[in-house]
């Protein structure tokens, strides 16, 4: 805790001169983002940074393992669709990423249910919406020997699955159809911070 307020103070002696008046003028005009990102939870993947955002730019969603449930799901399991709906009919963004990630944990447990501890029954519940992505994994990739390379396959196929997910909210789809929306689906490879996105023509994610 002690490094947190160390850093709120240092920040607020430091830096935020450099932010003040963008600050000023958000808080005055509100905000803006051109973009929703959903990405993973997780303590490595920052948004902000490995895009060079500034306040304001971007409306993010963290979730565990940037999972995005189809509109059906209800309930407890998807607060992500009531940001989607916010960010996408009130805010108006122009773009939309979901940026899954190397080494994510959540894959990892989605690939290993036999590893999981029965105490946590809201995670369980979380990751069966992403039990697809486990099934395909199963199906298509059995010739990756490595954990590893299964691991990067389910965190891609997985930000697949969110982008097919998204078409089922109508929001989504009313501004897919109007042309006024992008969605966009990336892969940030923790240890080289590269990022790579999906080009649905090759149908692979290609660097950036
Ligand atoms: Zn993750």
């Amino acid at each position: 805790m002690q490094k947190l307020v160390e850093g709120v103070h240092r920040f607020q002696a430091g830096e935020f001169g450099r932010y003040r008046d963008l600050f000023r003028k958000l808080a005055r005009e509100g905000q803006k983002p051109h973009t929703l990102f959903i990405t993973c939870s997780d303590s490595r993947v920052l948004a902000e940074l490995i895009t060079q955002s500034q306040p304001g730019d971007l409306f993010v969603v963290k979730n565990v393992g940037n999972i995005v449930p189809p509109a059906q799901v209800v309930g407890s399991t998807n607060s992500t669709a009531a940001a989607i709906e916010f960010a996408v009919e009130v805010l108006r963004v122009s773009d939309l990423v979901v940026c899954g990630h190397s080494q994510c944990g959540a894959m990892e447990a989605l690939l290993h249910p036999s590893r999981r501890t029965g105490s946590m029954p809201h995670l369980e519940e979380w990751l069966r919406v992403a039990e697809p992505v486990r099934q395909i994994i199963q199906t298509e990739y059995q010739h990756l020997a490595h954990e590893a390379e299964r691991s990067t396959a389910a965190a891609e196929e997985n930000v697949l699955f969110a982008l097919e997910n998204l078409h089922s909210y109508p929001s989504v789809q009313q501004r897919l159809a109007e042309g006024s929306l992008y969605l966009h689906g990336w892969f940030f490879k923790i240890a080289t911070a590269e990022l790579f996105a999906y080009d649905p023509g090759m149908r692979q994610f290609t660097p950036l």
